[in-house]
């Protein structure tokens, strides 16, 4: 890309999409975001909300293999793992599987690190000088085990993220953690570490306050609206094919540059954008409540069951379960209950009547924990934006500003070469 482009469409219309498009819009650009669906509702909807700067070592580690065998023959766990003949997702596994050592970790632990620690005070300033509701609290966040074992087998973690990333947490446990989270049932967690510097919200609202803000300021969104194809000339693309939902054929829309953030579903375009994208979708679920009366003062993750709990000021939420089995869509119960029996092993009263919401959604996962975001290989004017497997709500902001810098053909304030395709 040479010459300053003047207009850009962003493909998909999730959280990533929302942060690319404020930062255009503030660079000057004429924005506009289309979306096969409606704004918002993919995985950036129903998801835990948390913000954790400290989340900064990917899934991709040391033991995660050993984790991700054992996972492909039972189907209970909270992970779960059913390639079949999905070659596409043998391929992504045996990529993760030599992403599981301990350089490589920490390697994505700085690239992960850039970006969670711009986003978290972006939000922090951004919610509060635009009154966006979306129950933005900034308790810090409980990391729960159920054992000593477990508990103490963070230390090596603790120790990185303190010495390499200055986020040191709180080890607390027996009688300390009970006065401070009362909602827990007396004598069942071994102990927490406790982030203060974490933040967490309801996402959908989040959603919906940045995208009426970015209304007021100019950016047009277009829903219902499916990118198709590129309409390329040479290296670069002039034009996107679209369809609408009730039209009977494709229509042209032109721009100067388009971001592709279609989170898990950009490896469905990888024909039209000639490279591999190597996402994966990981499912997970939630159900959203109202709040229980005792209720949760912290939002934590119940690490041993790998369960996240976010009490947030209009509901109140259970969520997690990773599941690579492509793009299926149905709502599987035994996932559900996997969130309900994590919750009540901990907690006094772990649900509440009546559910408000239960809801699935495709994690965009890569094979090294990190998000692509990155000029596309044979269209200079495309860049991708996705990727962002757990962290996407939380490293949204990070990656919109990335995404405008290299649009924009500007030096980039953080390294991009971790984000690179
Ligand atoms: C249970 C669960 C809990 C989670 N908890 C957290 C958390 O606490 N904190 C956190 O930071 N992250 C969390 N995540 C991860 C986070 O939700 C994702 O990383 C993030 O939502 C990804 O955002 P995205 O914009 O890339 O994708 P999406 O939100 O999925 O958006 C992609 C959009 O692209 C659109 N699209 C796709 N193809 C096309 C096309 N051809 N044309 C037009 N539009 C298209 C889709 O309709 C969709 O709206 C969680 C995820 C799950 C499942």
């Amino acid at each position: 890309m040479t010459k300053t482009p003047q207009s850009v469409i962003v493909i998909g219309g999730g959280i990533i999409g929302l942060a690319s498009a404020h930062y255009l819009q503030q660079a000057g650009l004429q924005v506009q975001v289309i979306d096969q669906g409606e704004i918002g509702q993919g995985c950036s909807h129903g998801n835990c909300g948390l913000i954790c700067p400290d989340h900064i070592m990917p899934l991709p580690r040391p033991g995660a293999l050993r984790k991700g065998l054992s996972a492909m023959f039972k189907s209970n766990g909270p992970l779960s793992i059913k390639p079949g003949l999905n070659f596409r997702l043998w391929a992504w596994l045996f990529s993760f599987a030599r992403n599981c050592n301990e350089r490589k970790m920490l390697e994505a632990g700085k690239g992960r690190h850039a970006i969670l620690h711009y986003s978290r005070e972006f939000y922090t300033s951004f919610i509060k000088e635009n009154n966006i509701e979306c129950d933005w609290e900034q308790n810090g966040c409980l990391f729960v085990y159920g054992s000593e074992k477990t508990l103490d087998a963070y230390d090596p973690i603790d120790r990185v993220l303190s010495e390499e990333h200055n986020l040191p947490a709180r080890k607390i446990t027996g009688k300390e953690l009970e006065e401070m989270e009362p909602a827990f049932i007396p004598g069942v967690a071994a102990g927490a570490w406790y982030y203060k510097q974490d933040a967490h919200l309801r996402p959908d609202k989040l959603v919906a306050g940045w995208k009426n803000l970015l209304q007021q300021q100019g950016v047009e969104f277009i829903e219902h609206c499916e990118f198709k194809q590129f309409v390329t000339g040479g290296s670069s693309a002039s034009a996107i094919m679209v369809q609408r939902k009730e039209a009977d054929k494709q229509e042209e829309m032109q721009a100067d540059a388009m971001i592709l953030s279609a989170g898990a579903w950009t490896p469905l375009l990888n024909k039209e954008l000639g490279c591999n994208i190597p996402i994966q979708p990981g499912k997970g679920y939630s159900i959203t409540m109202p709040r229980p009366k005792i209720c949760p003062r912290y939002p934590m993750i119940l690490e041993d069951e790998k369960v996240a709990i976010t009490p947030m000021q209009s509901g109140y939420r259970i969520g997690s379960t990773m599941q690579f089995a492509g793009y299926d869509s149905s709502i599987d119960p035994k996932r559900l209950s996997i969130l309900k029996t994590g919750s009540k092993k901990y907690l006094r009263e772990p649900y509440c009547e009546p559910i408000e919401e239960t809801w699935y959604g495709w994690r965009p996962m890569t094979p090294n924990g990190l998000p692509i975001i990155s000029h596309a290989p044979k269209l200079s004017n495309v860049v991708i934006a996705a990727g962002h497997n757990m962290i996407g709500l939380m490293s949204a902001p990070a990656t919109g500003r990335h995404v405008a810098e290299l649009v924009t053909n500007q030096p980039t304030s953080i390294d991009a070469t971790p984000y690179q395709l």
